[in-house]
């Protein structure tokens, strides 16, 4: 018998909320609120029906007072945030003054900079913790499953673990010369920045797409992957011990990568408001205007996504590989939900995640990541709500 606020009605909130309403005995009730009304109420009337009871609330997720109002009326025991990473820490807030638990998939970045890190999000935990409240912070795939996958290789089969190499690899085709899987604004902020990784306790940085590896992903094929820098590294550097060096890496089409570099050249990608007709305009946010958005490719897109974990480490004293990843078909998750698998694989760890808490399997309070909590419940249901897993104890490495 809980009550969660979902906020955001985009590509990932519609995955949720299905995967809530597939998991009734948990998520009694359900309350979509976002910016526009409409989305929410179109996203109920797809669903309506279930043994799940769906309100739906306007809100303005940068404004604290109207926020906390909302959940003073609606009194969710948890709230997921599924909005933009630039509502984090106002949903925090308002978590913080009503005494609710909280949920996020992405971490906090400000509007104006183009930099995201964890250090905003983790100042509140002493907050967190001296109101009674737990925070999950980034409980997507990547960051989310993929700090699962670490905690899980730690606790079963490693003594150490020394690498990690985060492979995401999205075989999948819209038909579009370019589009974007999730919120182009975020996506093209994340992939257009200086890449990066952790090595022997510092970060190496690298120009954007400056380390291209070529790897054989099973049930989709060979495809190029680069370096990236991800959310995650951050914080797997912290939570696991003994770690050397941890990489990302991220496939990209030619396609793709030949038009964010046009992009990019003629000034399209940049977050600088330009004056245009008398308007400041941010010429990224008018790009996002332009291009498809995400949540209508879902019929269009074809082929699979595989995005997992390869772990070198020890094991009483001998060395051991392991890789665990997902396999997931961009049309299965359409049938099922009306959403691609990019949105599909962020919104089922979401759900998961906040089940989690309901249940006080990752109720402490205080603010943590993913990887701080038990694995194995969370892993037994991604095999049951959608996201089995596979492993290898042999896998090639990347070089
Ligand atoms: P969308 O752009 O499809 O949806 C975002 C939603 O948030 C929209 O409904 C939007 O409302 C709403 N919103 C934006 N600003 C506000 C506001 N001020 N108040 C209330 N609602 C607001 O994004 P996605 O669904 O693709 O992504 C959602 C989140 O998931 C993002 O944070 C993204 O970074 C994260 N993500 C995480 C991944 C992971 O693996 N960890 C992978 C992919 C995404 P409106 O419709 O009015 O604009």
């Amino acid at each position: 018998m809980s009550r969660a606020l979902i906020i955001g009605a985009g590509g990932v909130a519609s995955v949720v909320v299905n995967k809530c309403c597939q998991n009734s005995d948990v998520f009694t009730d359900i309350c979509i609120a976002s910016r526009t009304k409409s989305k929410c109420d179109a996203l109920k009337n797809k669903l309506d029906g279930g043994k799940t009871k769906i309100t739906t609330a306007q809100v303005d997720a940068d404004n604290v007072p109207e926020l906390v109002a909302l959940i003073k009326e609606y009194k969710p025991d948890i709230v997921i945030n599924v909005a933009l990473p630039y509502q984090d820490l106002t949903i925090m807030d308002a978590c913080l003054e009503t005494k609710t638990d909280y949920l996020d998939t992405a971490n906090y970045e400000p509007l104006d900079t183009a930099k995201f890190e964890y250090k905003w999000q983790w100042d509140y935990k002493e907050r967190f913790e001296k109101a009674g409240i737990t925070a999950v912070l980034g409980c997507g795939f990547d960051p989310g499953v993929t700090g699962v996958f670490s905690a899980y290789a730690m606790k079963h089969y490693f003594d150490e673990i020394h690498e990690i190499d985060i492979l995401d690899c999205n075989g999948g085709d819209h038909g579009y010369p370019f589009a974007t899987n999730f919120n182009p604004e975020i996506n093209i902020r994340e992939v257009s920045a200086n890449g990066s990784y952790w090595e022997n306790g510092n970060w190496v940085e690298t120009e954007p797409m400056e380390i291209k590896r070529v790897y054989d992903f099973e049930e989709v094929g060979q495809k190029d992957m680069y370096l990236l820098h991800h959310e995650e590294l951050e914080s797997l550097a912290i939570n696991i011990k003994g770690i050397k060096r941890i990489r990302f890496f991220m496939t990209f089409g030619e396609s793709y990568l030949r038009h964010l570099k046009c992009l990019e050249n003629v000034g399209m990608t940049s977050i600088e408001p330009i004056e245009f007709e008398g308007k400041q305009i941010v010429p990224l946010q008018f790009l996002k205007a332009v291009l498809p958005d995400p949540a209508t490719l879902g019929p269009r897109t074809v082929g699979k996504t595989n995005i997992g974990c390869i772990f070198k480490g020890v094991k009483d004293g001998k060395e051991v590989t392991y890789y665990v990843y997902n396999v997931c078909d961009h049309q299965e998750c359409y049938k099922e939900v009306g959403s691609q698998a990019i949105s599909y694989t962020t919104g089922v760890p979401a759900m998961i995640g906040a089940a989690m808490v309901l249940s006080g399997k990752w109720k402490k309070p205080g603010v943590y990541n993913v990887e701080e909590f038990n694995p194995d419940p969370f892993m037994e249901e991604l095999n049951r709500f959608g996201l089995p897993w596979k492993e290898n104890f042999n896998p090639v490495l990347v070089d």
